[in-house]
């Protein structure tokens, strides 16, 4: 594919954008008004408690049959039926998977929708690709932390917060204005928000997670330890090589970008870095990468996970279970074991009481 097919984002892309803190944020926008989270699972405990935290009156939404129900009410929020909670709230978090969100807009939101309210997404794939279409009168906003939930609520504890996204879709300066108040009340203009559109975060969001954060690692972590175990190494030290040390490294690059990470690794590390690397992900990788850019730009993707969810998810339990029994993770799950400091459950709070079958980036 030539590079020319790719649509070229409209978006000010070259430009530096610019970063808005606290000081930029009017949170009394909030005040007075009901706020509504539709779901209370990895963003939307997050959101809901933090907002209350910073002050704000949160009710839940959640489906009657919802395990988060008790989860919600054991942490002292006011649970209601989707339809209720929407009808009661001025500004509405719309935090269930995004493949459940246009059933549920068109059956209950829609309708019980005050004149003159707020949807607010934490990710755009609904609205940019036109799944769920809004009603006129209401502003739609986003405000997308970049970070899982469970972060967006122990940084916030913390005093601190995730940088996040808020981008408009409908409302204009008054909607901005309750989007970075409520970017305020869940800690992120402690770290700093940045202004894009539904269409930037969305193809940037997924782009990232499949070619890069989840997809693009996992595949190159699992490639290098078959490699490492087919050429007759011990899985184990395959292990230790191929997935344990990844931390180690991406928390030097987190704090330090990569020129700091290859200050602290070896000489030898450094030239096998620059001098194989490419050859790893080379320009056919670039090429694929473009083209998966491309089927996210298109719709292509979007599409074709519809048609999974609809079909009943077989392709995703199938491909997620194959994970969990792959030679690796027996392999890593053995040894961090035997390694007393580790976490046996990384993720607190209501996450350990549903089993994800959404998205969780
Ligand atoms: P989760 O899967 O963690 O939680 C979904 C919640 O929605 C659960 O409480 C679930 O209840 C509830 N729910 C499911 N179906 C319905 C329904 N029909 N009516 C009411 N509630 C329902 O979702 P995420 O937090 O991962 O994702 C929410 C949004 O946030 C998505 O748009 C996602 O793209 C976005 N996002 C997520 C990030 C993350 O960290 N996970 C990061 C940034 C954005 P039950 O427990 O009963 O299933
Ligand atoms: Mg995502």
């Amino acid at each position: 594919m030539k590079k020319s097919t790719i649509a070229r984002s409209s978006g000010n892309s070259s430009r530096r954008k610019r970063v808005l803190f606290d000081k930029d944020a009017n949170p009394s926008v909030l005040q007075g008004k009901t706020l509504a989270v539709i779901g209370y699972g990895s963003q939307g405990h997050a959101h809901a408690l933090n907002l209350r935290d910073s002050g704000n009156d949160v009710i839940i939404g959640l489906k009657p049959d919802s395990k988060s129900i008790d989860i919600a009410m054991q942490n002292g929020f006011t649970v209601l039926d989707v339809e209720d909670a929407v009808r009661n709230a001025d500004i509405i978090l719309v935090a269930t998977p995004d493949m459940v969100q246009p059933d549920l807009y068109r059956q209950e939101i829609k309708s019980a929708l005050k004149p003159g309210s707020t949807l607010v997404f934490s990710h755009g794939l609904s609205i940019h690709f036109g799944l769920i279409k809004p009603r006129s009168d209401i502003n739609v906003v986003m405000v997308a932390p970049k970070g899982p939930g469970h972060l967006v609520r122990r940084l916030y504890e913390e005093g601190k917060g995730i940088p996040s996204l808020i981008a408009v879709a409908q409302g204009g300066r008054k909607a901005r204005q309750i989007a970075l108040a409520w970017a305020h009340g869940i800690g992120a203009t402690r770290a700093g928000v940045i202004e894009t559109s539904f269409k930037e975060e969305t193809e940037t969001d997924l782009f990232g997670e499949q070619a890069v954060l989840c997809g693009g690692l996992t595949a190159l972590a699992t490639a290098g330890f078959e490699t490492l175990v087919e050429a007759g190494y011990a899985p184990e030290m395959a292990y230790f090589e191929c997935l344990h040390e990844l931390k180690l490294i991406i928390d030097l690059m987190y704090e330090k970008g990569i020129s700091g990470m290859r200050f602290s690794i070896s000489e030898t590390a450094k030239w096998g870095d620059v001098e194989t690397g490419p050859k790893i992900i080379d320009r056919a990788t670039r090429r694929r990468m473009e083209r998966v850019l491309k089927d996210i730009q298109s719709g292509k993707f979007v599409r074709g996970w519809v048609r999974e969810y609809k079909a009943g998810l077989p392709n995703y339990h199938r491909k997620l279970q194959a994970g969990t029994m792959h030679q690796l993770e027996v392999t890593g799950a053995r040894l961090r074991g035997l390694m007393p400091w580790m976490p046996k459950r990384s993720i607190k709070g209501p996450q350990a009481a549903y089993a994800g079958a959404g998205g969780k980036n």
